[in-house]
């Protein structure tokens, strides 16, 4: 029999598990949402090589693409940008995972320390614009 069969113990464990998530949260550096890609274009310009029977086309460029307030936005980045775009997107991936983690053990500390109080009563809600009370 292990320590971890014991409730007190296990939840210790899922705490200080939980602690230590929390806290490498804020060792995550800058984050951007989105995505990168490598894209090539036509300027349409008269007689350039993009527009030739066999095309030649411009590029590759750097896209960065995501969504902001609801629409997606497009970016044209430098090479310098899209290796810092790279890392920060990488480092937002992470971050969200870090956090699904920690949600996951939030929810298993509560679930291992309901049992007790599971009937603890909620207080009435009293929420809304006053107008509506009656
Ligand atoms: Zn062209």
């Amino acid at each position: 029999m292990t320590r971890r069969h014991h409730p007190t113990a296990a939840l210790a464990e899922l705490e200080s598990r939980y602690a230590a998530l929390a806290r490498s949260l804020g060792e995550i550096g800058f984050i951007a949402q989105g995505s990168l890609r490598q894209r090539f274009t036509h300027c349409n310009k008269p007689g350039c090589r993009c527009g030739a029977v066999s095309p030649r086309l411009h590029g590759p460029y750097w896209q960065w693409t995501a969504k902001v307030a609801g629409r997606t936005v497009t970016r044209r980045l430098s090479t310098a940008e899209a290796a810092r775009y790279t890392e920060w997107i990488a480092n937002d991936r992470q971050l969200h995972a870090r956090w699904r983690r920690c949600a996951r053990s939030l929810r298993r500390r509560e679930r291992s320390s309901w049992r007790p109080s599971r009937r603890a009563v909620r207080p009435r809600e009293r929420s809304g614009p006053a107008g509506t009370l009656r």
